[in-house]
């Protein structure tokens, strides 16, 4: 197996195309490494993109952020900025394993090992943040929610990588939230994870919402309806209960040893529930 570490996308994008065999981009390794001492997969060359420095920092950009795909959560957390303003995303990577995981582990792994179940994603797509991805044919902009297509497939083409995530500007009075249910207290796998990002008027009227959903299907959902219970509302008892049953809806999980289908979709509805609620609190004081 060769490994490569290029100063550059155009550099990583060529070898990546270059190469006849299997051909996996290394981030922070904490999938991958595992995935190759298990045999899992049996690359001819590994494309480490950490010393490719667009992959590796978060910047402001047009009012947003632009978060390079290979920065840690750790350095996420860190930022001075970033946790105040999308403190539901940076949670979200920071629930990825253990501190040291954190310290390996980037957004652009997550998203790319094809998990229903990767933490950063749901709070990525409730964002409505927009994966920049660099491959033989130039630079082209996709919604992570429709990056990722079904269990370990993806909407990249032999050679693309994700640079980065540019994250929008984020309205005044609007704030996002991220929970993930697992059996233990950590380092598990989410049975159910939800993000939600919430826009309010002066009034406190709920005028925007993005709900999304991870591990309740094959891929992390985009629940329009869950949006839409939300909208027009103060978060009062009736609009909570349509959530809950919008997210309940849109579920269509496997049964496994950390829970069956029937508790899945319980547990969507709760979290919806409770990330709405956390993420409105959040906005009123933004
Ligand atoms: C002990 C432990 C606990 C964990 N706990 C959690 C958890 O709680 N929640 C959770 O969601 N995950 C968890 N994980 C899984 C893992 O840590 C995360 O998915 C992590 O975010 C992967 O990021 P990485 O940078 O390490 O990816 P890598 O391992 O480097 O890469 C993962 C995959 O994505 C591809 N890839 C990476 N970056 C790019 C890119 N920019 N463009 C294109 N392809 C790319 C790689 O080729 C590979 O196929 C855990 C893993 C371990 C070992």
């Amino acid at each position: 197996m060769r490994y490569e570490a290029p100063s550059s996308l155009d550099q990583a994008v060529a070898l990546l195309t270059a190469e006849p065999g299997e051909a996996r981009v290394l981030a922070g390794g904490t999938d991958l490494l595992v995935q190759l001492r298990t045999d899992l997969i049996e690359p001819a060359l590994l494309v480490d993109i950490k010393r490719i420095a667009e992959t590796r920092q978060v910047a402001e950009e047009g009012g947003g952020f632009r978060i390079g795909a290979a920065v840690t959560g750790a350095e996420l957390k860190e930022h001075p900025k970033l946790k105040a303003v999308w403190p539901g995303l940076v949670e979200s990577a920071n629930l990825i394993g253990s501190t040291q995981v954190q310290g390996r582990a980037t957004m652009g792994g997550n998203l790319c090992n094809g998990s229903p179940a990767a933490d950063s994603v749901p709070a990525l797509i409730a964002a409505a943040a927009i994966a920049s991805i660099a491959g033989s044919n130039g630079r082209r902009e996709l919604p992570v929610e429709d990056v990722m297509l079904a269990p370990r497939r993806l909407a990249l083409s032999k050679g693309e990588i994700i640079a980065s995530f540019l994250l929008p500007p984020k309205p005044a009075r609007a704030a996002d939230a991220y929970l993930r249910f697992i059996p233990r207290t950590e380092m598990d796998i989410a049975v159910v994870g939800c993000g939600v990002c919430l826009t309010l008027d002066a009034a406190g009227t709920c005028t925007a919402a993005r709900v999304s959903l991870g591990a309740v299907a094959p891929r992390p959902l985009l629940v329009a309806d869950a949006a839409k219970a939300l909208i027009g509302s103060k978060l009062d008892a009736g609009a909570l209960e349509r959530l809950d049953a919008a997210a309940r809806a849109a579920c269509q999980p496997i049964d496994d040893k950390r829970g069956t289908k029937d508790y899945r979709v319980k547990v969507a509805g709760v979290l919806a529930r409770r990330a709405a609620q956390i993420a409105y609190e959040r906005a009123r004081r933004a």
